[in-house]
C-alpha cells in the first residue's frame, strides 16, 4: 500500500525489528560505521526470556571482526565463551552412542579463523553493550510511504506508536511478522514446515571429576552422538552435549562448577504426551534406555536431578521463498532466521544470521555514504544471501535426517567424513 505523507518526523534511520543475534550484530556494524539506526524488540527487557543454550561461532567471525568496533570485538571470547578461563577451547567430537566411544574429533585450534563456543545469554549481552534498544516494541505492520519523491517506511507497533525510517530490516526471527507481510501469509505458510523430530533440553551443574572424564574421553566443548535400539531399527535417537558455563566460585561451595547442557531428540510424528518438567525428564531418560546409549553421554542424562527444568523444542524449517528472487522495490529487507530458518543440527544458523547482518550492514553503509542506491544495495545483498541461505537450510535438514537415521546410514556418513578429512590433511 502506498500512502503519501508530508510528515516532518520522517528520518533516515535504519529501523531494525528484533534484538536477537542478527538484529544486534547489524546494530553493532551500523554503529561502528556511523549509520543511524534504531532497534525495536518485543521483549520487555534483555532477561525477559531464558536464552539458555550455547552456540558455536565460527565462519561469521571474519566478517564481524572486519565490520564492527575492533576494541569491542577483542573482548568477545573473554566475555561470552562458555569457559571464560579458556575462551578458545571449542573442540567438538562425534560419538558412537551405542559404544560411548569417540569417533571423530573437530579440533578448534586447526581452524583458519576465530572459533568460540559461546554461552548464548552472555553472547547476546555482549552484543547489547553500548547498543540502544527500545524494549517492549512489537511490530504490528509497516506501510511504504512516498516522501519528497522518495520512498520511506512507517512502522506501526502494537502499542499504537509509529516510527519512520529509510529502510526496515526484519530481524524478527522464526515467526517473522515482517517477512509474513512482505511475501504474504500464503507463501509464508507454504515455505515453513515443522520437522517431526522432537527435542528435549536440560542442563545442570556437575563436579570436576565427572567434568574431567568428559573432557579427557570425549571433548572439551561439545559433542554429538546417536544410538539405535538394534541394527534393524530405521531411526536413531540423537544426543547433543555441550559445556554451558564454568563458574569457579561454585567450586568453593559444593564442587559443582560446570554447567552441562544435553539435548536429546527423536523422530516422532505424534504430538508429545509430556507436559511437566518431570514428564519431560522421564521421556528423555526413556529415550536413553530404549536406544541403548552407553558411556558418559548416557550417564549425563540419567544423573540429571529430578527438579531440573526441561524444555521442549521444535525444529522449524524455512527456505527463502522463490518470490524473493524478484520481489524488489520496497525499502524492506530480511536477515537471519526470519528468512532462512534452519535446524540446529549443523550448528550454522546463527553464523548465517550474523553473516547476513555484516554483509547487509556494509551495503547500507555504502548507501549512507552515497556510493550506491538502496535498491542496488538490497539486490547485491540478496544475490549473495538467497543461494547461501537455501543451501544452508538444505544442509541443516540433511543433518537432522542423518543424525536420526539407521545405524548403518550413520556409520556410512561418518566413514565418508573421516575419508574426506584424511584427504584434506594429505593435500595440506
Ligand atoms: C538449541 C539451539 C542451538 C543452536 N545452536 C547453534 C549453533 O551452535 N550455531 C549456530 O550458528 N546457530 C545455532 N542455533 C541457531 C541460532 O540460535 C539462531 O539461528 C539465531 O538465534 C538467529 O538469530 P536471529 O536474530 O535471526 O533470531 P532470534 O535470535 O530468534 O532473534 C529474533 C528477535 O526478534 C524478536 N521479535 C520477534 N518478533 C518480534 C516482533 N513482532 N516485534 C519485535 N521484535 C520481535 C524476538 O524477541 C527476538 O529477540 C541454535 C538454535 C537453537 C534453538
Amino acid at each position: 500500500m502506498v500512502v503519501t505523507t508530508t510528515s516532518s518526523s520522517t528520518n533516515n534511520n535504519v529501523l531494525i525489528i528484533g534484538g536477537g543475534l542478527a538484529g544486534l550484530a547489524l546494530a553493532n556494524v551500523l554503529k561502528y560505521q556511523g549509520v543511524p539506526y534504531k532497534v525495536f524488540e518485543r521483549d520487555a527487557s534483555p532477561d525477559n526470556r531464558s536464552q539458555g543454550f550455547s552456540l558455536s561461532m565460527h565462519f561469521c567471525l571474519e566478517a564481524l571482526k572486519s565490520s564492527m568496533d575492533p576494541v569491542k570485538y577483542a573482548t568477545l571470547g573473554e566475555k561470552s565463551a562458555v569457559d571464560r578461563d579458556y575462551p578458545n577451547r571449542a573442540d567438538a567430537c562425534l560419538v558412537d552412542g551405542n559404544t560411548g566411544e569417540r569417533l571423530f574429533m573437530f579440533p578448534s585450534e586447526s581452524s583458519s579463523h576465530d572459533v568460540f563456543r559461546v554461552n548464548r545469554e552472555r553472547f547476546r549481552n555482549w552484543l547489547l553493550e553500548d547498543i540502544d534498544v527500545e524494549w517492549n516494541k512489537r511490530i504490528d505492520h509497516y506501510t511504504i510511504i512516498t516522501h519528497n519523491g522518495g520512498r520511506k517506511v512507517k512502522v506501526t507497533f502494537t502499542d499504537g506508536t509509529v516510527e519512520y525510517g529509510s529502510v526496515l530490516v526484519g530481524a524478527d526471527g522464526v515467526n517473522s511478522q515482517v517477512y509474513r507481510q512482505l511475501i504474504g501469509s500464503e507463501a509464508y505458510d507454504q515455505s515453513t514446515s515443522v520437522n517431526p523430530v522432537k527435542i528435549l533440553n536440560g542442563s545442570y551443574w556437575i563436579d570436576s571429576t565427572f567434568r574431567r572424564e568428559i573432557e579427557n574421553t570425549l571433548s572439551y566443548s561439545h559433542m554429538m552422538g546417536s544410538a539405535c535400539a538394534n541394527e534393524d531399527a530405521s531411526h536413531s535417537i540423537c544426543l547433543f552435549v555441550s559445556l554451558l558455563d564454568h563458574d569457579p566460585a561454585r567450586k568453593e561451595q559444593e564442587d559443582k562448577p560446570y554447567e552441562m547442557l544435553w539435548s536429546i531428540s527423536s523422530v516422532d510424528q505424534e504430538e508429545p504426551n509430556y507436559e511437566t518438567d518431570h514428564e519431560k525428564l522421564k521421556q528423555a531418560k526413556d529415550w536413553i534406555h530404549q536406544s541403548g546409549f552407553k558411556g558418559l553421554l548416557r550417564r549425563l542424562v540419567l544423573e540429571t536431578p529430578e527438579d531440573t527444568k526441561v524444555t521442549a523444542l521444535q525444529v522449524v524449517e524455512r527456505s527463502p521463498h522463490p518470490k524473493m528472487d524478484t520481489l524488489r522495490g520496497d525499502p524492506v529487507v530480511l536477515i537471519g532466521d526470519s528468512i532462512h530458518k534452519m535446524s540446529q543440527f549443523r550448528g550454522i544458523a546463527g553464523n548465517h544470521a550474523i553473516l547476513d547482518a555484516c554483509l547487509l550492514g556494509m551495503e547500507l553503509t555504502r548507501v549512507y555514504k552515497g556510493d550506491t542506491s538502496l535498491d542496488q544495495a538490497i539486490d547485491t545483498y540478496y544475490k549473495e544471501m538467497l543461494p547461501r541461505g537455501r543451501n544452508a537450510v538444505e544442509e541443516s535438514h540433511q543433518a537432522v535426517e542423518i543424525m536420526h537415521a539407521s545405524r548403518a546410514q550413520i556409520n556410512g556418513f561418518i566413514y565418508a567424513m573421516a575419508n574426506k578429512a584424511t584427504d584434506k590433511q594429505e593435500k595440506n
